[in-house]
């Protein structure tokens, strides 16, 4: 079979950056993920074919090997059968390089499979429900603990989720108790023969004898339910959480759908996040820059000291080193740069200005001479 463009699959351009390859990628692999879609071949197929894409791609070597020798090319630098091998990349590698950039915090199991796995009709299973969750950068910095208040399907008291009154329940006439029903189609090719959930019982193979007032029979009604959800540091926009059996409730005692929190991360007014690291704009005074000084800055762990060497230019980078964010599926966390300007003083003293006026018959050094050289520098100084 032969494969899709990888850039063609994640909807890039050639040129796109690393970043453009990550968020293109986070964007379809949320969407097609087998968690999100449960039984859906289709989905499947789609959600391995963009985490193959992302897995060559957002490896610098490999996506170098890829676009001049193409697929045959990645497929020998990922470590597979060699040229014209057969590179297999399957469903396991897939939910794997999702894990590892972007989530499954390990909390998946928090609150247990138990309720899935009572044994219920698959058809009766309630609805998953998504969320989003909105998070300062603090408390990314931190991991969080949020109660959550949605209003969902819960089992009806009532009937205590049966959908009767009186708990009184029959085989249902239509398919016999067996919950499915056979049709048969007649078309000129031939008979066939289809086989579906009950819609009398949908599925369950019981009906019940006198409907609970309260719910009216379907055992579950819509109240407001409080969720305690445990967020660990280092999480970005995009990660999400699935809670198992914390969705809708079933009908009549079918088991409850999944809660899928999608955390979204706000802006914040201090800092400016790149991954884990954290860039925090400081201007400093011509004496400061030119002479040095120890200053003392806003990090997400309250205040902290730094050093401006003596003849610092604007753009100069200073690097703190694990004042950022928390690695999420690892130890250790990132930086805090600090990012300095020179500030010009928009009026002067009298004193000031003299200063100033006698300062610049005595400069010994002038600005070095002008043209792109100098900022090309600062950038670089920057970008490291
Ligand atoms: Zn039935
Ligand atoms: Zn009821």
């Amino acid at each position: 079979m032969s494969k899709r463009d990888y850039y063609e699959v994640l909807g890039v351009s050639r040129d796109a950056s690393q970043e453009e390859i990550k968020k293109a990628y986070r964007k379809l692999a949320v969407k097609y993920h087998p968690d999100k879609n449960p039984g859906d071949a289709q989905a499947e197929e789609k959600f391995k074919e963009v985490s193959e894409a992302y897995e060559m791609l957002h490896d610098v070597q490999k996506r170098a090997k890829y676009d001049r020798y193409g697929h045959t090319g990645a497929y020998a630098a990922a470590g597979g059968a060699g040229y014209g091998g057969d590179y297999s990349f399957d469903l396991n590698d897939a939910l794997n390089a999702f894990m590892r950039d972007f989530g499954g915090f390990g909390l998946e199991d928090l609150f247990g499979d138990s309720r899935r796995t009572r044994g219920r009709s698959r058809s009766n299973r309630g609805e998953d429900l998504q969320v989003r969750l909105l998070l300062t950068l603090q408390e990314v910095a931190e991991g969080v603990e949020k109660t959550l208040k949605i209003n969902m399907h819960q089992d009806c008291a009532e009937c205590r989720g049966t959908g009767s009154r009186s708990g009184k329940r029959s085989t249902c006439p239509d398919c016999n108790g067996t919950g499915q029903v056979r049709s048969v189609q007649r078309t000129f090719i031939g008979q066939f023969v289809s086989v579906g959930a009950c819609a009398r019982c949908h599925g369950s193979g019981e009906v019940i004898q006198d409907k609970c007032a309260s719910c009216g029979g379907e055992g579950r009604v819509k109240k407001d339910r409080t969720i305690k959800v445990k967020i660990p540091a280092g999480v970005t926009t995009g990660n999400y959480l699935t809670l198992r059996g914390q969705g809708n409730a079933g009908l009549r005692n079918g088991s409850r759908g999944d809660l899928i929190v999608l955390i979204e991360v706000k802006e914040d007014e201090t800092f400016e996040r790149h991954d884990d690291d954290v860039l925090f704009d400081l201007p400093i005074s011509f004496s400061q820059a030119a002479l040095g000084a120890e200053l003392e800055v806003p990090t997400l762990a309250g205040k902290a000291r730094v050093t401006i060497p003596p003849g610092t230019q604007t753009g100069k980078i200073l690097r703190m080193r694990s004042k950022g964010i928390p690695h999420l599926n690892s130890s250790g966390r990132g930086d805090q740069l600090v990012r300095l300007t020179v500030w010009t003083p928009t009026s002067l003293s009298v004193e000031e200005r003299e200063l100033f006026e006698n300062l610049s018959k005595i400069e010994s050094q002038s600005p070095p001479a002008a043209g792109r050289g100098f900022w090309k520098r600062m950038k670089e100084a920057f970008s490291a």
